[in-house]
């Protein structure tokens, strides 16, 4: 660790910021360069781009809302994007150590997140839904007691309905889409998940429905490194202008249709 710092700083002070950001494998977009000459600094985004509509792969490039509004944000402030994908797990651990200035990954503002990073103001509402089968006797989260509870790993579903339903109702999965799986092929009952990625993996995936009453409400925010409050200051002046000239409710709209 301490190593790495001392290569991060000698990379800092030799090149400048903007050359340091290393590579990862390949699995990043990128929103474009400036071609005027002056090499801008990067802007690293860390994120798990399996989170339909907020983030995921197309054409060989992470878009979705998250991946919009971190572009608009970077270029109020002069920066270049770079989007890196990992497991949502992994997101905050890049932000803490530094591999990541900030995290958009549909990420929900919780009191223990707050311990280890800040938060920007709040830029969507989020909320936990639970998906049964279609022919599931499961109708509101009263009836998910004694059942098996398919959940994302280190989400916000993982944690509420292993505070109210104990370890061992829980099985844990890497990606939504493969509880969702195991809710299609019977080894859970219920896959407890964001609304939106659940719209999507439902639409999917036959046989599966949402149940009208949601789980709980939360909100979405960027999680940035707590050292860095004068990013943190930027980041929520550049999404303040989004929200005031109506780029980010656009955004919003481009991908979740109204109903
Ligand atoms: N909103 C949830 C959370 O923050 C899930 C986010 C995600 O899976 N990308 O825990």
């Amino acid at each position: 660790m301490k190593k790495l710092l001392t290569v991060l700083l000698a990379c800092a002070m030799l090149l400048g910021l903007a050359a340091c950001g290393g590579d990862n494998g390949g699995q990043q977009a990128n929103n474009g360069g400036g071609t005027d000459g002056e090499k801008k600094e990067t802007l690293v985004m860390a994120t798990n781009a399996e989170f339909p509509p907020y983030e995921y792969w197309e054409n060989n490039a992470i878009v979705g809302i998250d991946a919009e509004v971190a572009a608009a944000i970077a270029d109020k402030l002069g920066m270049e994007l770079r989007i890196d994908d990992m497991a949502f797990d992994s997101t905050l651990v890049a932000l803490q150590s530094g591999q990541a200035d900030i995290v958009m990954a549909g990420m929900t503002v919780t009191p223990d997140r707050q311990e280890n990073v800040n938060f920007s103001e709040p830029y969507a509402e989020g909320h936990q839904v639970i998906i049964v089968t279609e022919d599931s006797e499961i109708a509101s989260s009263d009836d998910l007691a004694g059942k098996k509870i398919g959940v994302q790993q280190n989400t916000t579903g993982d944690i509420y309905t292993t505070d109210d339903f104990g370890d061992e109702a829980i099985q844990r999965f890497n990606r939504g889409a493969d509880a969702v799986m195991a809710l299609s092929n019977g080894s859970v009952q219920a896959v407890v998940i964001d609304l939106e990625p659940a719209k999507a993996f439902v639409a999917a995936n036959e046989g599966l429905k949402i149940l009208e009453t949601e789980y709980a409400t939360e909100e979405y925010a960027i999680a940035i490194n707590k050292n860095d409050t004068e990013l943190l200051d930027k980041v929520n002046a550049a999404l303040q202008e989004l929200k005031d000239d109506g780029t980010l409710q656009q955004i919003v709209d481009r991908y979740i249709p109204a109903e």
